[in-house]
């Protein structure tokens, strides 16, 4: 498994993480290993993802967020929780007069503009 380190000074790509870095001659200490790589993310697979209600937002490494849709749209559309939407809509951000269906739509319009965002080296 190869992992991808970035020179913490620079930002440069280190083959060996342990050796210092070839670029600037940052000293590595071992235990710094730069700015954490954020794994890139393909809008793409999110968005097929989102289909399945929370699964675009796991897939993104947004757990709750994921968790949230998964219950909010799962939970409506599916299984018939009365759930409590104003909750889920705090957790999510959105506006629960979308309703389940609307939900769904707006999670998967979201895991799209996730990763796009990410992509992007945004948070
Ligand atoms: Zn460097």
């Amino acid at each position: 498994m190869a992992s991808e380190v970035l020179c913490g000074r620079c930002g440069a790509l280190l083959t060996n993480p342990n050796a210092p870095c070839p670029r600037c001659g940052s000293p590595a200490s071992g235990s710094y290993y730069g700015p954490r790589v954020r794994p890139r993310k393909n809008p793409a697979v999110a968005t097929a993802l989102a289909i399945v209600p929370g699964l675009g937002h796991f897939y993104l490494g947004h757990n709750a967020k994921g968790l949230a849709y998964l219950l909010g749209i799962g939970g409506l559309q599916f299984f018939g929780f009365d759930l409590d939407l104003t909750v889920i809509g705090a957790a999510v951000g959105v506006p629960m007069e979308l309703g389940g269906g609307g939900l769904w739509i707006f999670s998967i319009v979201d895991a799209y503009r996730t990763a796009k965002r990410m992509e992007s080296g945004g948070v």
